[in-house]
């Protein structure tokens, strides 16, 4: 079958990649400017030299046989690498968090700035309507491989099953601040895990791979993010810049100089649990992948694209 994918991610790459295994053509389609999804890499040009800060997901695991098998070839390829100071069995992409995403992407030929507006049914075939005015087609399937929200804006027109499914799972926000500073910050700890207004932050150049600067990116939990999601990016970049300095109080000011402040918020960050997988319309050739089926896990994104290839092509 000729496939159509929406959305390039770990579930849509992980599904591409199962599906061509079996022979099928694939192609897909993503609206972000290069390969990462919510495994995003943001690089960032100083005078002196080039940060990159890992702003969506920040490690990840790999408890599944199957998922396993894949992070060893990743690992033999270069791809990732361990980093235990997050915890013994967490995993990193390498240079950048994107690293198996921008692998997987150039082989499966996913397009980028694709930005997907329209899913068209005409007759038995698929066709995808993009930002640019461009028609593609025609596909004997078509699968979302989006978070929840955005797919439900497709599926609503034509299975209110699937949709109804992607309408009740509800991510959560995440605002993530990138800081770089002239010298290394007097934190002792690679990784924090605070309470309160953030949930996560991490000195990002102690990441195998990644240049010297001293750079730290600073997630805001949940319940701040939702509290906080319209607010302007400048004013939450400066609140978790501070939130950063006074956890390198009792040290001698100033700090060291700051290179790089910015924020970036993630409207879909955190998907809810769900045993679904993955969802299939055999009739209508029409699927739906993505952690919003099983988890918000890097692994459970992987694990549900493959389920829906299995359920396509199996
Ligand atoms: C801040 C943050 C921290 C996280 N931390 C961790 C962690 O530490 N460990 C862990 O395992 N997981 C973590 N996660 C979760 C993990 O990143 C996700 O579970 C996983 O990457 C989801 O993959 P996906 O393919 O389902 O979705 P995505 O990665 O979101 O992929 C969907 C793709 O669809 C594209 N798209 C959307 N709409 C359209 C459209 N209309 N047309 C074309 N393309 C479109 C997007 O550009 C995107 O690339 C984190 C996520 C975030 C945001």
């Amino acid at each position: 079958m000729r496939i159509v994918i929406i959305g390039a991610g770990m579930s849509g790459l992980a599904c591409a990649q199962a599906l061509e295994q079996m022979g099928h053509e694939v192609a897909l389609f993503d609206k972000g400017r290069g390969p990462g999804g919510r495994m995003s890499t943001r690089r960032v040009a100083l005078d002196e030299a080039q940060i990159s800060f890992d702003h969506g997901a920040q490690f990840f695991t790999a408890r599944e046989e199957a998922f396993r098998a894949q992070v060893e070839q990743w690992r033999k390829d270069g791809l990732v690498a361990c980093w235990p100071a997050a915890r013994d069995d967490a995993w990193v992409g390498t240079p950048g968090m994107n690293a198996p995403i921008a692998h997987m992407a150039s082989v499966h030929n996913a397009r980028f700035a694709s930005h997907a507006m329209g899913l068209v049914r005409e007759g038995a075939d698929w066709r995808v309507l993009l930002h640019d005015g461009s028609r593609h087609g025609p596909y004997d399937a078509a699968v979302l491989a989006l978070p929840a929200e955005q797919a439900a804006a497709f599926l609503g027109t034509y299975d209110l099953t699937m949709a109804a499914c992607a309408i009740a799972a509800r991510s959560q926000p995440c605002w993530t601040a990138m800081m770089a500073f002239a010298e290394r910050l007097p934190i002792a700890a690679d990784v924090l895990r605070p309470s309160g207004p953030v949930g996560w932050a991490a000195r990002n150049s102690a990441k195998p791979g990644r240049s010297a600067t001293e750079a730290w990116v600073v997630q805001a939990s949940p319940a701040w993010s939702t509290e906080h999601l319209e607010d302007d990016a400048a004013q939450v970049a400066e609140f978790l810049a501070d939130w950063l300095a006074g956890q390198a109080g009792g040290a001698p000011l100033p700090l060291p100089v700051r290179l790089h402040l910015s924020a970036h918020r993630w409207r879909y960050a955190v998907a809810q649990r769900s045993p679904k997988g993955a969802l299939w319309n055999a009739n209508l050739r029409l699927g739906a992948c993505g952690d919003w089926l099983l988890g918000p896990r890097i692994e459970l994104a992987w694990l549900s694209g493959t389920k829906l290839a299995g359920l396509i092509g199996g």
